[in-house]
């Protein structure tokens, strides 16, 4: 119900998109029915997981206040429930429109589509036979459906040599696995992959630390994990649509635009059914592991990293290589396992201090549980790898709440100047650390 009016404006947009009638510039100037970001404070007796139930759209729990998106009216109905709501910004900003390309490679000021990943996938792999790897990890849920979608891309990126780059445990080089946009329209993680993956082949040999890098480690990316809600994110390019979710409306009964499974709710460790309904943004899906888009990552994850750990309360093994990082907005925070419980992991402390480590490069705190606010996560890919394989994993929340560069939709420039340069360091750290992540720390 809540979202309907979002689904229709959303919807509209696209299909004038489709119709070739993309609004311009001036459509870009937040209308009375947008929504907004909000900042809450909540009644004694409201908890942040009763409000996602009810259907309102969390976007991060962590730091010492919830944000919100919601519309006018969604915010009349929490401030009748007692909820202390304070506007913190719009959520569309200005669009420079020479910069929204016609080719259907960039929206939204220079953001790539999925379709500009790819071409740009193909080009840097066969512009780079000996540093790069590309491979096709599954399907997309509307490719499984024959309703066109896409194959989920990963690249390995290393000076290959033999046995590099396998679809094996075998390898010799420890790995980095940098995984963007999961949620589709977190729309700077995609963006960062796609930096880091030209800052990798372009500096090799020019820069002694990334030709270094490349040398003794196998840097692994997969930059657009949900490809299908890419595609309706950047369908109305001068406002984006605000998709999260995967875009399987199997389930049915959802209002248009509601339906989908959040793929960062439906890994299989810890998996909770309570998650919400289908029309929910945290909806996990049928059962674990339900959706194409999880069993490709999945699949791509148990494949290069050994088992290294045993039961939830065991640590994993003290010769664990290998750390994983998936990129979400927003928040400016490190989340380290667990997410979908309070009780510390076994290598709390060591999965803390690597945190702390990266945070100190790119200025964010580290937390770990509900950060004291109440939101779990579980079913998240960073606690099924960390839960099933040991390997340090952990959520970047890139941008923050408010100001230039927040939210899910930050100016392009925004990214350039600011959001990109700052986890650049943060990246490299973490494949510097993937050698002994919970040893002697680089
Ligand atoms: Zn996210």
């Amino acid at each position: 119900m809540r979202r309907l009016a979002v689904s229709l404006a959303a919807l509209a947009a696209v299909a004038m998109a489709v119709a070739g009638f993309a609004p311009g510039p001036s459509a870009a100037t937040p209308s009375a029915d947008n929504p907004s970001y909000y900042s809450l404070k909540l009644p004694a007796g409201v908890t942040i997981a009763d409000l996602i139930r009810d259907g309102y759209d969390i976007s991060h729990g962590h730091g010492s206040r919830p944000t919100v998106v919601a519309t006018p009216a969604e915010v009349d109905r929490l401030r009748d429930r007692g909820v202390v709501v304070g506007k913190t910004g719009n959520v569309y900003q200005p669009v420079i429109r020479s910069a929204t390309d016609a080719a259907g490679t960039t929206y939204y000021g220079g953001y790539h589509t999925t379709a500009g990943h790819e071409q740009h996938n193909a080009a840097v792999t066969a512009a780079h036979p000996d540093l790069v790897k590309l491979y096709d990890i599954g399907d997309s849920w509307k490719k499984t459906k024959g309703q066109g979608g896409h194959d989920i891309q990963a690249l390995c990126i290393t000076k290959r040599a033999p046995g590099d780059c396998a679809l094996d445990s075998t390898g010799k080089k420890p790995k980095f696995v940098l995984l963007s946009q999961i949620h589709a329209r977190e729309i700077a993680t995609g963006e960062i992959a796609y930096q880091w993956i030209d800052l990798l082949v372009t500096s090799y040999g020019t820069d002694p630390e990334i030709t270094s890098l490349l040398g003794t480690r196998e840097l692994w990316v997969i930059p657009i994990a949900n490809p299908d809600g890419v595609d309706v994110v950047a369908a109305n390019p001068a406002e984006p649509v605000l998709q999260r979710k995967n875009v399987n409306n199997s389930t049915g009964g959802c209002p248009a635009g509601d339906a989908g499974v959040d793929l960062n709710r439906n890994s299989g460790f810890q998996w909770d059914v309570q998650q919400g309904g289908p029309c929910d943004e945290t909806y996990p899906g049928t059962k674990a592991g339900s959706e194409p888009e999880t069993i490709a990552v999945q699949g791509l994850l148990e494949k290069i990293f050994r088992d290294t750990k045993g039961e939830v309360g065991e640590p994993a093994a003290a010769g664990t290589t290998g750390v994983f990082l998936t990129l979400h907005s927003f928040g400016n925070d490190i989340l380290a396992p667990y997410s979908y419980t309070n009780t510390a992991a076994p290598d709390r402390a060591a999965l803390v201090a690597l945190g702390k480590k990266m945070g100190a490069l790119n200025g964010f705190p580290v937390s770990t549980g509900d950060a004291g606010v109440g939101y779990f996560a579980p079913g998240a890919t960073d606690d099924w790898l960390y839960g099933t394989r040991g390997v340090p994993s952990y959520t970047f929340e890139i941008g923050p709440d408010s100001g230039s560069g927040a939210g899910f939709f930050p100016a392009y420039t925004c990214f350039t100047k600011t959001l990109w340069p700052a986890q650049k360091p943060a990246l490299l750290y973490a494949a510097r650390a993937a050698a002994t992540p919970y040893g002697q720390l680089p």
